[in-house]
């Protein structure tokens, strides 16, 4: 592997298409407190798919710039049951990117994508993997079965999210399905192929359709640390996906533009009416301030909506990288060694 990334897609190069079995992908950000323990629990599920279903099973870690212990613990971690790549990346770029990174490196057929802060039960491996193998689904997501516990802005925000998003949309983004899923290697085949840089995981593995499956699961508490979303990562998040998948807010913009000036024009021919009719005098500051503030906040709003899809023009055509890689290690199951030709150590 090249020192600074190489992002070509693994299709592209047809001696490394993938291998049979399981690659399960861990994005990690300062995630050292519980990276062992994680990987014993990674390590019993690939001891029993193997036993059970004769899957071999590889971990793929992405460090997404850790400023803790994670990358060096990570390349402690034994790789007795399964092969475990460690991949660094050269900053922080944000969990999307670590998935990204996660899926070019995965040298084996299906995926599945699972937190590394232990949220994401690896004993539901199993299951996934059964409606994969057992039932023929090629996209198995998990789902949070209740939200309770979060505030109620925060599920109204959602809501209100996935209704703008999934409006008039063909494929719909399932609502409260997470980033924890399994993909069939023709998935995660259709997956590679898409070329946005901009990515929205969830969007993304819903849109390419095949056979979907939904598992509903109840998340564990984080084992240590803290969640790295805030509201307004949360809320770049969410205009990422919109802005990705939908028109949805530009269509907004016409239609509000529209009855602005049928309202303008009922509002206008309703005051000739009264100046010429009534011979009553129309009293003008108010409603010309107040005309005025609506009109101009309406536009700066849906300035800025358009900016938000003509930033996103911009960056597609940069099309930079969405992430480098720093290091690259590789350790076999069979030979538990790190094997020099895929080390690419940063100069
Ligand atoms: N993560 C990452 N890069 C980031 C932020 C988070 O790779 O910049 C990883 C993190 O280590 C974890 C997963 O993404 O494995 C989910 O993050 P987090 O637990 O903070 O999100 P939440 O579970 O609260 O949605
Ligand atoms: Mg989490």
């Amino acid at each position: 592997m090249n020192a600074i990334a190489s992002r070509e897609p693994m299709m592209a190069r047809p001696s490394l298409l993938p291998e049979p079995g399981l690659s399960i992908i861990v994005p990690m950000y300062n995630e050292a407190g519980g990276l062992a323990s994680l990987h014993a629990r990674i390590e019993e599920v690939a001891r029993v798919l193997k036993a059970k279903r004769g899957l071999a099973c590889e971990v793929v870690y992405v460090d997404d710039g850790s400023r803790d212990a994670t990358l060096s613990i990570a390349r402690t971690l034994p790789a007795d049951l399964m092969d475990v790549q460690v991949i660094s990346l050269s900053r922080n770029f944000g969990k999307e990117a670590a998935l990204h990174a996660g899926l070019d490196h995965a040298r084996r057929g299906a995926l599945l994508f699972m937190d590394g802060d232990g949220q994401h039960p690896p004993t539901l491996v199993e299951t996934l993997v059964g409606h994969w193998l057992d039932d023929g689904f090629d996209v198995v997501y998990t789902a949070k079965a209740n939200r309770e516990n979060e505030s109620l802005p925060r599920r109204m925000g959602g809501k209100a999210f996935y209704a703008l998003i999934n409006w008039r949309a063909r494929q719909k983004i399932p609502e409260d399905a997470g980033d924890f899923r399994l993909l069939s290697p023709r998935a995660a085949a259709a997956l590679r192929q898409l070329p946005e840089r901009n990515r929205f995981f969830k969007g993304l593995a819903s849109w390419i359709g095949f056979r979907q499956k939904r598992v509903d699961y109840e998340p564990a508490e984080r084992e240590h640390g803290q969640t790295s979303w805030n509201l307004s990562t949360l809320i770049g998040l969410s205009i990422e996906g919109l802005t990705s998948f939908s028109v949805a807010p530009l269509r907004f913009a016409s239609l509000l533009g529209f009855l602005l000036a049928v309202s303008a024009l009922l509002f206008g021919a309703w005051m000739l009416i009264e100046a010429f009719v009534f011979r009553t005098s129309v009293p003008g500051y108010p409603s010309l301030i107040v005309g005025l503030m609506v009109i101009g906040g309406m536009q700066l709003l849906m300035i800025g909506v358009m900016g938000e899809y003509i930033g996103k023009i911009l960056s597609e055509i940069k099309a930079r990288p969405t992430y480098f890689v720093a290091e690259h290690d590789v350790k076999l199951a069979s030979q538990s060694a790190a094997t020099p030709a895929a080390q690419a150590p940063n100069p």
